[in-house]
Order: structure tokens, then C-alpha cells, then sequence
């Protein structure tokens, strides 16, 4: 079954709800990058709040989260679109800690000496950048903070990522839930009173509840589901993207690269992928 995220409207509209299943988005990440266990809940968490903020743009506009902490993992870098295309990369993949449960720590990996931003790209060179000090570098909590301080939309974010002893991805999704304005008391306190009384979400994921499932879980029967959107993990890198950046090294630097290695390879960080550039290409990218 494919990734998918539902957009709905709960409580009278008074609440606006996001929720997503992203196993195989976070999985895809996690292989490309090699993540240890933690750093891939961590990278998993990050994308699947990406996958929802990207749904909640229009048209072309893009967003990119970054996260630094000062932790081990050093940043994650998330960047999403519109249409249900998500990438990232944390700097450091190969980290793992765990509660003595046998939870994985994710706030450890991540840190929480640093900042949560997120710049929306709104075309035309039209940026907008909300930033906010890392709370618990647990990554739901810190959407939380964000989405009430940045963008004064009181939200609850959600969101989990399950992985098995050979480091595969079991399960991943999430949910932001937002309170609309004009909400009334009586809507908040039926929020809050859903929110304590519903099961975490690592469980829910666990179970296999759909994003629906895990709506219905929360409001009852009283959610109205809008949309549908697919999200999978994508990537828009291509050879020519990398060639600029060659250029710029100079033409001392190229002649070094068809010198000593005949060609050179550039590696995406966002995806892996390996570009090959001959030497006869190389040769091409010299300014004249
Ligand atoms: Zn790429």
C-alpha cells in the first residue's frame, strides 16, 4: 500500500487535521542514508511533518525544515513540496541511543542546544522563515512550539516512527491537528480531553490504523475527511544541477579532477544518487 496523507476538518470545522502514513517515504530515506536505528526515527519523524506542511502549500511553493540541535545527528534538512514530494538528510546517519526501555532517543541524537526553522519558498524569491529554540529534540513537541509560536496557530503534532532489529522502517506517520480561529472553549476542551485519552501514536502506528483510522481514533465520527494526496520520498537533483557547482571550483581544480581521476562524482546529499562526470565533460565545464 502507498504512502498517503488525508486533510480534514473536526469538531464543527473548528479544528483543521493533517494525518499521514509514511513507511515507506521514511524507509526509502532510511536506506539511501544507511540511518542507524535513532537517526532514522529521527530523519523519519522530521519527514513525515514535512510531507503534512508541505500538503498545507499551494501550487509551486516549497518549504525546507531545518533542525539543529548541537546533538550527535548534527542537522536535519527536510525539503517538501505541494505535491506530496518530500527529501532529507541528516548529517550524520550512523547514530543510535535508546531510553532503557528500548525506546529509541531521539531527543539525545537530535539535542536541544539549537533551533527549529522553516522557510516556506513562496516563488519569486518570496521567502518566509519562522525559527524557534528546540524544545525536547523530540521533534513532535518541537512542531508543537513551533506551530504556537511561529505561526500562532495553537497545533498538537504527532508523530512516530517504528524500526526493526535489522534497521528496516515497520511503520511511520503522524498527525498536526490545528485549532481554528473563532474555535470555542468548549471545542478546546473537547480537543484536549481526545488528546489524553487516545493511545500514542507509536501504538496506533504499530497497529497499522490508516491516517482515517487514526482521525477517527481522535474526533469520533465527528471528522470530515477533504482530501487525499500521495507523499513519497523524491528527489529533483540531476547531472546538470551539479554542474554549476563544478564550475565554480575553478579551472585549476577541474584539470586536477581529469588529472588525477579521469571524471568525478557527485554525491546528492539529500538522496545519494551519484552523478559521473567524464573527463572529456569535465573538460566542457572550464570557463574559457
Ligand atoms: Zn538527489
Amino acid at each position: 500500500m502507498k504512502d498517503y496523507l488525508v486533510k480534514a476538518l473536526a469538531f464543527d470545522d473548528q479544528i483543521r487535521a493533517f494525518a499521514v502514513s509514511s513507511t515507506h517515504l521514511v524507509e526509502e530515506a532510511r536506506r539511501r542514508h544507511g540511518c542507524w536505528p535513532t537517526a532514522a526515527a529521527a530523519l523519519g519523524r522530521t519527514l513525515t511533518v514535512g510531507a503534512m506542511m508541505g500538503s498545507q502549500l499551494k501550487g509551486d511553493e516549497k518549504i525546507t525544515i531545518r533542525i539543529n540541535g548541537n546533538g550527535p545527528i548534527g542537522s536535519i534538512i527536510v525539503d517538501a513540496d505541494s505535491k506530496g514530494c518530500v527529501r532529507g538528510y541528516a548529517s550524520n546517519p550512523e547514530v543510535h541511543f535508546q531510553y532503557d526501555s528500548g525506546k529509541l532517543n531521539v531527543g539525545m541524537a537530535v539535542g536541544t542546544d539549537g533551533q527549529l526553522s522553516v522557510t516556506k519558498d513562496l516563488g519569486l524569491k518570496d521567502y518566509f522563515t519562522g525559527q524557534v529554540p528546540l524544545q525536547t529534540g523530540e521533534i513532535g513537541d518541537d512542531f508543537t512550539y513551533y506551530y504556537a509560536v511561529s505561526e500562532q496557530v495553537p497545533s498538537a503534532v504527532g508523530v512516530g516512527v517504528l524500526v526493526e532489529p535489522d534497521n528496516s522502517v515497520r511503520a511511520a506517520g503522524g498527525f498536526i491537528l490545528q485549532v481554528m480561529p473563532g474555535a470555542t472553549e468548549e471545542t478546546l476542551t473537547k480537543l484536549e480531553t481526545a488528546l489524553s485519552t487516545i493511545k500514542p501514536v507509536s501504538t496506533m502506528i504499530d497497529e497499522g490504523y490508516t491516517p482515517e483510522k487514526m482521525l477517527e481514533a481522535i474526533f469520533g465520527e465527528e471528522v470530515r475527511i477533504l482530501e487525499h494526496q500521495e507523499v513519497r520520498f523524491e528527489c529533483n537533483c540531476s547531472k546538470e544541477r551539479f554542474e554549476s557547482g563544478i564550475m565554480s571550483l575553478g579551472n585549476d581544480e577541474i584539470q586536477a579532477m581529469i588529472d588525477e581521476d579521469n571524471g568525478a562524482e557527485a554525491v546528492c546529499y539529500f538522496c545519494m544518487e551519484r552523478h559521473h562526470f567524464t573527463a572529456e565533460e569535465l573538460e566542457k565545464l572550464k570557463t574559457k
